[in-house]
């Protein structure tokens, strides 16, 4: 009742505009007070355009004034030059938005920077800032103001932290954005979308929880497993997925795959997974105490504090992630940060509470029971909405704050990012009822409305804000938006024109697209280092380059030879014809002898080990020795891979059956080929996303159509006239023999083979082997359409073909052993593609194709001395040398795409 009674002088100051109500207040304050002085600012002689919204300011005042019957008294300052204000930045004031003004020179008034995105020009002028900071000026002078706080202000707070700059952000995060709380969520939606696998893996790696139970070997088992066995969700497909990892297993080249564990840690594994489940499921309808409750028992208590007197009172809970136990032990930084996101949470929460208990109290709504969805999304609603509270006090900081925010506060230094368009000023819809036609057609006639850019009122808020600084004015832009110029704002423009040395002013600072900082600006030692480097590689040889080379090296010695260094290496890849351990080749004595024992009797090898090596020694050195393989995320329906497993399988049992029947390969049988295949595919489509691994997506009974039609494809060209393998390897009576055969027989002993008097031990199967007569022939079947001719083996990329007519001899002549009426000898072998055509047949009755497997032997041999030696040289051999193949999951690491683009360039 007695507000302001006692007070002698109210002093309101850094206001621009007054809506009525606060003008009334302003004025009933004033009638209790003994004096009152407002500051107003204004435009003079521009009242009704920069300067309206102080005029009207003023004139509400004078009516509230005059309503409450106290007087108010107007001095109005004449316009000073500010003595104290730089020259340049007085004619800016006075001139800037008048057409005709005589332009002026900035001097060092001023700075203009261009840079290509906002990440760049925030980096820019904290740059500059920092260089204010080394030549005295205090921090509290100088104020960044951007107009759009979403876009620049992480940008801005990275900057800082990078370049070691003290500084307050007027705006807190969003509560939404810190790690903790993006985990917290990220936790509590495992069950809508059934445990999804990338999902539960980000959860248990995550830093904020403890996961009862759960340690690095169990995750990183739990990630190998569920990638095996194609897991994408589902709570029974993970625990099924364990079950099957306790299996072994064979691939298609015969190379066995053990067991990821035994039947005991399948069990225990779980039994953990279980229960990590069960604890993750909420209730499926609670009243929001309950939900509240079990989310604050998996965030768990904070032992290290007292107990919040406010907190939502619950039992000990039963399964608890500790997060608040987790933060604790991050460092200094991110505790500070976490913790006040967490406490930000409950309070989140308890509001939640509070509001449902209110909604009770006045019978809004009927709030007994929810369910989990809708508390969910209430939850993550109101999360969405707050923001971290920002405490800091100012004192010692640069202030970063929104634009609105920085009126009314002069500084000595002022920044102020974003002037191209759509930023700065800020883009406003146009009005649906009245066009701004019509708006100022309306004006004219006296009924006064604003325009879209009235409306947004930013021009007077950019001149507030270039009113502000006494001694320097530093305004950005960013000028390339989504690969397209960005062009400036009419703000940007407004300025430019106000200074005859402003183009110039533009250029001195303009930062280009992926340019290097320059010497003289650096403020970060990475970006010092990248400067000389630059000078250095373009012949400049100036101080500051030379000053700054000289700090590197005293100052951070290490840090430069290590660049210095890397570019050697980088360059004798670059230049250098001969390869070294940098490419491939081992030097090292305990590597070479490690290489010796492993690619030495011991090794069995499989035709795609050879085929590696064959494409290029690096690939089968990452691949076979570093045994890397590309992480790929299970997705539905079938890979490639699984694609061809399927086809061979359901090819693989209908020729057994033939076989079985002794069906001879020729026209008058293909009614008894079609009923046999469509039999074993019957018995085997069904099952097969099951028994190879992967799920089946909505289109798998169509995919299943179009296999069984391309499959049929292939039988019925093989049991034609024209049947290509008919066509290839003349002969009546054609027979299928045997399928999917063992390289070392039934009994799996690897097969034995002479290189040029290396003797190799090599698995794998063969496809099918049909017998014309007393010979045999070898076929392979190949899912993809790419052909493998011929050159492939002798120019040493491709011994599939070659190894199966080797290990084909030996089959015979062991079958020869208990069947009497065996075939003699192989004739030749074949690809036979799925699009029917053939590819890489080989006839041993041909002198050519006879030379053709000797030459490969001999390849072979030569990369098996290579190997055995350590050259694993990044070297490929695609299409005769020199190229990669199509797609190598290992270009990261041999670099040899990187340094020839370089060598291009
Ligand atoms: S990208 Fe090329 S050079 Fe590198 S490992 Fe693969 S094939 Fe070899």
């Amino acid at each position: 009742v007695n507000i302001g009674t006692e007070v002698a002088h109210l002093l309101v100051d850094g206001f621009d505009q007054f809506n009525p109500l606060q003008a009334q207040l302003l004025a009933l304050l004033a009638s209790r007070v003994q004096q009152t002085t407002i500051t107003l600012p204004q435009v003079q002689g521009r009242e009704n355009t920069l300067g309206r919204r102080f005029t009207e300011a003023r004139q509400r005042l004078t009516t509230a004034f005059a309503e409450t019957g106290e007087s108010l008294t107007a001095h109005e300052i004449p316009v000073l030059d500010d003595l104290v204000r730089h020259a340049g930045l007085n004619h800016l004031i006075q001139n800037c938005f008048i057409n005709g003004a005589t332009p002026i020179s900035a001097d060092d008034g001023l700075s203009l920077i261009e840079a290509p995105d906002p990440k760049i020009e925030a980096s820019a002028m904290m740059r500059q800032v920092k260089r204010l900071l080394l030549d005295g000026t205090s921090p509290d002078e100088i104020l960044i103001a951007v107009r759009d706080w979403t876009l620049y202000a992480p940008h801005f707070d990275h900057a800082a932290k990078r370049y070691g700059i003290p500084t307050v952000m007027h705006y807190g995060d969003a509560l939404a954005n810190n790690p903790a709380i993006i985990a917290l969520l990220n936790l509590l939606e495992l069950t809508r979308y059934d445990f999804r696998r990338r999902a539960v893996l980000d959860v248990l790696r995550s830093p904020y929880f403890a996961v009862p139970e759960m340690n690095d070997e169990i995750i990183n088992q739990l990630d190998v497993i569920s990638r095996d066995q194609q897991i994408i969700r589902g709570r029974q497909d993970w625990l099924d997925a364990i079950r099957l990892a306790a299996v072994s297993t064979s691939d298609e080249d015969g190379e066995r795959h053990h067991a990821l564990l035994n039947a005991d840690e399948a069990n225990h594994l779980r039994e953990i997974l279980k229960t990590f489940f069960e604890a993750l499921t909420p209730p499926e309808s609670a009243n929001i105490n309950q939900y509240i409750a079990w989310v604050e028992g998996l965030i768990g208590s904070d032992t290290t504090t007292a107990p919040d007197d406010d907190a939502v009172e619950t039992e000990a809970p039963l399964y608890s992630l500790n997060v608040l136990a987790q933060i604790r032990q991050t460092n200094e930084v991110f505790e500070a940060r976490d913790l006040l996101a967490l406490q930000k949470i409950k309070s989140v929460l308890r509001g939640m509470l509070a509001t449902e208990k209110l909604f009770a109290v006045l019978h809004l709504e009927q709030t007994e029971q929810t369910n989990w969805r809708d508390f969910l999304q209430d939850f993550k609603s109101a999360v969405g909405t707050a923001t971290i509270t920002n405490n800091t006090n100012r004192s010692g900081k640069i202030l970063i704050t929104s634009v609105t925010d920085a009126r009314g506060l002069p500084h000595e230094h002022v920044f102020i990012p974003g002037l191209s368009e759509g930023i700065f000023p800020r883009p406003t819809s146009e009005d649906p009822i009245y066009l701004d036609s019509e708006r100022q057609a309306l004006t004219q006639a006296g009924i006064f409305l604003e325009t879209q850019a009235e409306r947004a009122a930013d021009d007077r808020l950019f001149y507030e804000l270039i009113s502000l600084p006494r001694k320097t004015l530093t305004l950005s832009r960013p000028t390339i938006q989504n690969g397209a110029i960005w062009p400036e704002s009419h703000l940007w423009r407004a300025v430019k024109v106000s200074f005859d040395d402003a183009d110039t002013n533009v250029e001195s600072h303009k930062i280009q697209l992926g340019g290097v900082v320059k010497a003289e600006e650096a403020a970060h030692r990475s970006e010092a280092a990248l400067a000389v480097a630059d000078s250095f590689n373009h012949g400049v040889n100036d101080e500051s380059t030379n000053s700054l080379y000289n700090w590197l090296i005293s100052q951070h010695k290490e840090h430069w030879q290590h660049i210095f260094q890397s570019r050697s290496i980088e360059l004798q890849r670059m230049m250098s014809p001969t390869l070294d351990h940098y490419s491939g080749r081992l030097e090292d004595a305990r590597l070479l002898d490690w290489v010796a024992a492993e690619l030495g009797d011991r090794r069995i090898w499989s035709a795609s080990q050879f085929n590696d090596y064959g494409m290029c020694g690096f690939r089968f050195f990452a691949k076979r020795l570093l045994k890397l393989e590309e992480i790929e995320e299970p997705e539905t329906g079938m890979d490639a891979a699984q694609r061809g497993t399927v086809i061979h399988a359901v090819l693989e049992d209908t020729y057994r059956e033939l076989a079985q029947r002794k069906v001879s390969i020729t026209p008058e049988n293909l009614d008894t080929a079609m009923t046999i295949l469509r039999d074993v595919a019957t018995r085997i489509l069904p099952d097969a996303p099951r028994k190879y691994g992967f799920r089946e997506s909505v289109l798998w009974a169509q995919e299943q159509v179009t296999l069984m039609r391309k499959i049929e494809a292939l039988v019925r060209a093989d049991f034609s006239d024209e049947s290509p393998l008919g066509k290839k390897f003349k002969g009546a009576d054609r027979l299928a023999y045997m399928q999917e055969v063992p390289l070392g027989g039934e009994d799996s002993v690897p097969l034995r083979i002479n290189l040029g008097g290396n003797v190799v031990k090599v698995t794998g199967y063969i496809d099918r082997i049909d017998r014309i007569g007393d010979r045999a022939i070898v076929v392979d079947y190949k899912s993809g359409s790419t052909t493998i001719p011929t050159s492939e083996m002798t120019e040493g990329r491709n011994f599939q073909m070659m190894l199966y007519l080797l290990a084909g001899e030996a089959i015979l002549e062991r079958e020869s052993q208990t069947d009497t009426n065996a075939p003699t000898n192989m004739v030749g072998g074949t690809f036979w593609h799925l699009n029917g055509k053939l590819s890489g047949t080989i006839n041993i009755d041909e002198s050519e194709d006879a030379d053709a497997l000797a030459e490969a032997q001999v390849r072979l041999g030569e990369h098996l001395q290579q190997g055995r030696g350590g050259n694993f040289a990044s070297v490929p051999n695609h299409k005769g040398g020199g190229a990669c193949s199509h797609y190598c999951e290992f270009t990261q690491f041999c670099r040899v795409n990187i340094m020839n683009q370089r060598k291009r360039a």
